[in-house]
């Protein structure tokens, strides 16, 4: 999830692109309203459809139907299956490059959620599962994210 998906072969200072957390939350992301409107003027229709959003009168629709004037009309989106409007299994934007090694396709435009992940911060987003957080000492931790 963090900033460094696109560099497989980089070995980034905070994450080791192990894949854990987007196998495990992946499938629940959410988007912004301005994570929408950027797919919408870039024609992203290919992240967009993967998304399905509630407008004001209660109906859903496949979010890659949404023109930009309809955005203040949203109450609620979700990531589901364009194919069924089911509920996705894992992210469907998770490339899998070799051996314990993820990435994310999406990387320089995926969700805000997914840019803001800190897995190592503790409070709502720890995850003490993360293989890059095992490998750390707390002080360190604590000193990088206070610099
Ligand atoms: S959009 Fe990218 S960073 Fe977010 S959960 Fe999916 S693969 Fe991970
Ligand atoms: S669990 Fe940790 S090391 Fe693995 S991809 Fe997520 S942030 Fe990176």
């Amino acid at each position: 999830m963090p900033d460094t998906w696109n560099e497989p072969e980089s070995q980034s200072d905070d994450c080791d692109q192990c894949g854990l957390c987007c196998r495990i939350f992946g499938n629940s992301i959410t988007p912004t309203v301005m994570n929408l409107y950027c797919w919408i003027e870039q024609g992203r229709t290919d992240i967009l459809r993967y998304f399905s959003a509630a407008k004001e009168d209660g109906v859903w629709v496949n979010c890659a139907v949404l023109l930009k004037e309809d955005l203040g009309d949203i109450i609620l989106m979700e990531m589901r299956d364009p194919e069924t409007g089911g509920y996705l299994s894992v992210c469907p934007f998770l490339r899998r490059v070799r051996r314990e090694k993820y990435i994310c396709s999406i990387h320089p435009v995926k969700p805000d959620m997914c840019r803001n992940y800190q897995p190592w911060v503790w409070g709502e987003t720890y995850f003490g599962r993360c293989k890059s957080l095992k490998k750390r000492d707390n002080r360190y931790i604590w000193r990088h994210i206070c610099e």
